[in-house]
């Protein structure tokens, strides 16, 4: 994808602060942090959402993140973390190529997600329940 910043990152066209890497996947610091030991990671081949990802890349993904996480932690001597990814615009996503943010949290960082509970109807999640279970 010429225009995509991460395949940018991957093809080494940009700079990046790589922290590790696979034959499937690519870890780095993220530019402008939430908390500083922001880290991304990223798949080489370019999707846009995780829906596409193979099981051999979502695997490199999670047990890369979950390796970058712990040297994470120990470095920046965070109490908590995330693990959040974004697909599509309405869900907060920026850069379409899909990646897995790893968020050091500490109690005092002040950063909150805007977290909203609703409800079901009466049924309504059953049916919906019904409704998934059928397309898996
Ligand atoms: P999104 O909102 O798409 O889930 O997150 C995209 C993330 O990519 C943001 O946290 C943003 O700071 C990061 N980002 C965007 N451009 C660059 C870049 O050129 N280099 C790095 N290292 N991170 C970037
Ligand atoms: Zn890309």
């Amino acid at each position: 994808m010429p225009d995509c910043i991460f395949c940018k990152i991957v093809a080494g066209q940009i700079p990046a602060a790589k922290l590790a890497e696979t034959e499937r996947v690519v870890s780095f610091m993220d530019i402008a942090p939430v908390n500083h030991g922001h880290a991304l990671v990223i798949p080489k081949r370019h999707v846009e959402s995780m829906l596409e990802l193979t099981e051999e890349e979502l695997h490199d993904c999670i047990v890369t993140a979950q390796r970058v996480a712990k040297a994470v932690t120990k470095a920046t001597g965070s109490v908590g973390l995330n693990l959040l990814q974004n697909n599509h615009r309405c869900a907060g996503q920026v850069v379409p190529h899909a990646h897995f943010h790893v968020i050091p949290r500490s109690p005092e960082d002040g950063f909150r997600f805007g977290w909203r509970q609703g409800a079901y109807a009466r049924g309504e999640m059953e049916a919906l329940h019904k409704k998934i279970m059928g397309l898996m």
